[in-house]
């Protein structure tokens, strides 16, 4: 990589904005050239901070000096922002949802083609160590083939801020986190997905929605369950996967969890009937002292680089994006999906893109 630092203005320097202000301040190879917001308090707060604070957007496109625009807008504006940084021949890290919807980012995207520069967008979480614990079990098939994954995020907190709950702006739950959980599920399940049910929940009265909750089903026979929940004091665990082999769970980020896999050394004996609730049951009591075994998460799976210095490398045309646009935009047509499958209270077919 080249040893002088890549140039980036932040757009939006509100909670993400300061946040990779942070991130950039700590990268070997980028640095913030400085910050442009709306309002005078956030541009105060990003000189304080000890980062110039452009005056206008004009002024942050007409800087030669500027090489990268970084979006932490609310949604709506994404794509006229980013839109504008390509034409001026800027490359651009947009936060995510890229857009708010796919005929925006294919906007975006031929923007980028048209002007030969990078368009790469942030989708972070492909890095959570929670979500690369379950990729390496899927791919290593540590509980046999996993046929049902359970992703879920609940909080108590209701939808945050001021323009997540702004229709118009793009607010809601389902392309906040939603469009998190989503790409995670698509990076990591080479398949395709040919059916999607899903429903949304407006508990809180707002005309966005606070949560849902989507089926998806694979085409190699695995079935997703993804729900986000605003409106949940007591939280269930963010992953609960099953194997054709064991079970796993991991409760939080924090990677509390275990796998409980069926014990190969064991002979196979029923369990003994048990009494549950007033009733007696075998299916459902605990399987035999000896016939399960309870392991530790496997260690997450790699990925080639980190965001920031993938993107770099990408830039230098060194390196692939880890996160391409192909798959945001496949993200972004499963999202609208949902969305028509709450709607019509209907099962969606034949809309993913994948292999496309
Ligand atoms: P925020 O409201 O805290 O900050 C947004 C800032 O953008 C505000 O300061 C606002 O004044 C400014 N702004 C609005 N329109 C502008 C414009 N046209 N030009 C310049 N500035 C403008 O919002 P946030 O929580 O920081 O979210 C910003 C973006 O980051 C959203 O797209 C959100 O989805 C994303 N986000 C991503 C993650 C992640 O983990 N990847 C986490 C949080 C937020």
């Amino acid at each position: 990589m080249s040893s002088n630092k890549h140039t980036v203005v932040i757009i939006g320097y509100g909670g993400m904005g300061k946040f990779h202000g942070q991130l950039i301040s700590e990268n070997e190879h980028l640095e913030v050239a400085g910050t442009f917001d709306l309002l005078e308090a956030r541009r105060e707060a990003s000189t304080q901070a000890g980062f110039k604070a452009y005056k206008s957007y004009e002024e942050v496109l007409a800087d030669p000096a500027v090489e990268v625009v970084l979006i932490a807008t609310p949604n709506d504006v994404h794509k006229a922002i980013a839109i504008r940084a390509l034409e001026a021949g800027k490359n651009v890290i947009c936060e995510k949802p890229v857009a708010m919807s796919s005929a925006e980012l294919k906007e975006m995207i031929a923007a980028a083609d048209e002007a030969s520069r990078v368009l790469m967008v942030h989708q972070n979480r492909r890095w959570d160590e929670d979500f690369r614990v379950i990729k390496k079990m899927y791919e290593m098939e540590t509980i046999g083939a996993l046929f049902q994954i359970e992703s879920r995020v609940h909080g108590a907190n209701g939808i945050p801020g001021d323009w997540r709950h702004v229709k118009e702006q793009g607010g809601g739950m389902l392309l906040d986190w939603g469009v998190h959980l989503l790409d995670q599920l698509l990076f990591m399940i080479d398949s395709k997905v040919t059916s999607v049910s899903s429903t949304l929940s407006y508990i809180l009265g707002n005309e966005v929605d606070d949560g849902f909750e989507a089926v998806l089903q694979f085409e190699n026979g695995i079935k997703a369950i993804i729900e986000v929940g605003t409106t949940n004091f007591i939280a269930l665990p963010r992953w609960y996967v099953k194997g054709t082999e064991g079970s796993a769970v991991i409760e939080d980020w924090s990677l509390t969890g275990r796998i409980v896999t069926r014990n190969s050394e064991s002979e196979h004996r029923e369990p003994a009937p048990i009494r549950a609730g007033v009733g007696l049951t075998k299916t459902m009591a605990p399987p035999r002292k000896g016939s399960t075994i309870t392991k530790a998460l496997p260690p997450a799976a790699e990925l080639p680089d980190r965001f920031y210095n993938n993107f770099v490398a990408v830039i230098e045309g060194t390196a692939e994006p880890i996160v391409k646009n192909a798959e945001v935009l496949r993200v972004q047509n499963l999202i609208e999906a949902i969305f028509v499958a709450a709607a019509s209270n209907e099962v969606i077919k034949d809309f993913d893109t994948y292999g496309a």
